[in-house]
């Protein structure tokens, strides 16, 4: 494979011309050379480009070296005078592959602001910014990958269209091939068994409860994919459409999952920090100054743990800041969850023990009847990017809570006979990855870390 720009950025000067392919991104002119970078995307350093008019000079080439043009320069790669790069490459011949007429290509040199650029996703990865959030979420999913792989954990691929029941309600994207103008209903309702799957169905909201079924043959198994939530609020942290990281843990108890979280979240900023360096000090300059630094002193610090109830009693000694009233039994909201971590802990934070109200069935009970050994992982400027919890294991005890919170035990027979048949204490968790790469980058807004965001009225690209 021909070299990228990144790898010809790391050679030595040679003595045979070579092509290089890839697009303007800045020109200078002057009367006796024109210098111009060229990005393949590769990395964000760009390869300078020189051109000595006085041995090659064809006008109208030139004159088509605007940003955005796709070329392919043939040249010698000498050693730079300049102190941004050690090479740069002499050219003998350019072509150009496509134009970009510069009245109308809408990202000139400026710096554009993410609003703008959201409605031009087929253009922003150009840009600088994206183009590291680019790169960074690449490495980033690799890294879950090998963090999960090297500790023995299986990959499990759980369903994206679910016809089960026991979903989460509400919030969920139906999934149907019956004609909306014309849909059989029978007694005033609609009648299902005319659908594809004979029964309604939905697009997944998280994959754990099938994770738990390998958990309970595997051991230690992971999900790592696409999660919808019809999510009808336009906060700068949820989308409709979101990957999440799920692993769920055999014989595990409600401590093995928080290490697991704390060394999950460290070992991927520590990856980030070493395999994007050049990437980070962009977010560190132009997005969020600092976060290299606070983000290493994350890597290296325990997270805090504390328990709900300890977690509220600080919140209410300070009721007056809040603008939502902290008291016991009612959930964390966002200013909380930010006074936590940047006020009380000046870090991440682990809450556990939550009021078995605000949690989901499956939960495990503690002793005291009224909280359930749930877990949140909050971060500064964030609030939560993980949520997780040790697993009902008793089949009593979760039948209990099914009919307690009105759902119906045959909706969840399968989930139930998991209890029935060899059931462990098992837990896991599930991470937001946008939120993970928002936290890693600095960047504001989750729709500005996956390439195409799905939020209410907004599915163009
Ligand atoms: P929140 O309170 O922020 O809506 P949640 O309690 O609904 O989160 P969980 O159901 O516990 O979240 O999901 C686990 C993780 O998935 C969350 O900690 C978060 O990182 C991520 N997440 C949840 N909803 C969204 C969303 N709509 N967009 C992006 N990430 C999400
Ligand atoms: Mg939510």
């Amino acid at each position: 494979m021909r070299p990228s720009i990144k790898e010809i950025l790391l050679m030595n000067p040679d003595t045979d011309t070579r092509t290089v392919y890839g697009w303007v991104r800045t020109k200078r002119d002057s009367k006796n050379v024109c210098f111009f970078e060229l990005s393949d995307g590769s990395c964000l350093k760009n390869l300078q480009v020189i051109v000595d008019k006085e041995k090659y000079n064809p006008d109208d080439i030139l004159a088509k070296l605007t940003t955005g043009a796709g070329v392919e320069v043939d040249g010698l790669l000498v050693e730079s005078p300049g102190a941004n790069q050690s090479v740069e490459l002499q050219a003998s011949e350019i072509r150009i592959l496509g134009e970009a007429p510069a009245e109308s290509y809408p990202l000139q040199k400026k710096r554009h602001s993410f609003e703008f650029l959201r409605d031009i996703a087929h253009l922003r990865p150009r840009t600088n910014a994206l183009g590291a959030v680019t790169r960074v979420r690449s490495t980033a999913s690799f890294a879950v990958h090998r963090f999960f792989q090297d500790r023995g954990f299986y990959y499990i691929h759980t369903p994206i269209i679910s016809a089960s029941d026991c979903e989460g309600a509400g919030e969920m994207f139906q999934v149907t091939t019956m004609d909306l103008n014309n849909i059989p209903k029978t007694g005033g309702s609609v009648d299902y068994t005319h659908d594809f799957f004979g029964k309604s169905a939905a697009l997944t909201v998280s994959g754990q409860l099938e994770a738990e079924i390998y958990a309970l043959s595997h051991s230690n198994v992971y999900t790592f994919g696409p999660t919808f939530r019809a999510e009808n609020s336009n906060t700068a942290r949820h989308l409709a459409e979101f990957w999440m990281i799920e692993p769920e843990m055999a014989f595990c108890s409600l401590d093995g999952n928080m290490d697991t979280a704390e060394d999950f979240i460290k070992y991927v900023i520590g990856y980030i920090l070493e395999h994007c360096a050049e990437d980070m000090e962009l977010f560190n300059k132009f997005i969020e100054k600092g976060i290299v630094d606070s983000l290493a002193s994350v890597v290296n610090s325990e997270f805090h743990r504390v328990t709900y109830t300890d977690a509220m009693k600080e919140l209410e000694k300070n009721k007056a800041k809040f603008e939502f009233e902290p008291s016991w039994g009612v959930d964390l909201q966002s200013e909380h969850e930010k006074y936590l971590t940047e006020q009380v802990f000046k870090g991440p934070v682990i809450v556990t023990d939550y009021p078995k109200d605000i949690k989901a069935f499956y939960m495990k009970m503690n002793d005291d009847g009224k909280t359930v050994r749930a877990m949140d992982v909050l971060v500064p400027r964030l609030g939560e990017i993980i949520g997780g919890s040790q697993r009902e294991d008793s089949l009593e005890k979760l039948t209990a809570r099914i009919n307690d919170m009105g759902l119906e035990e045959k909706d969840y027979w399968w989930y139930l006979d998991l209890r029935r048949y060899g059931s462990v204490p098992h837990s896991g968790f599930g991470l937001g990855f946008e939120r993970l790469i928002q936290y890693m980058t600095g960047m504001q807004n989750i729709r500005d870390v996956i390439p195409f965001p799905r939020t209410v009225h907004n599915a163009e690209f």
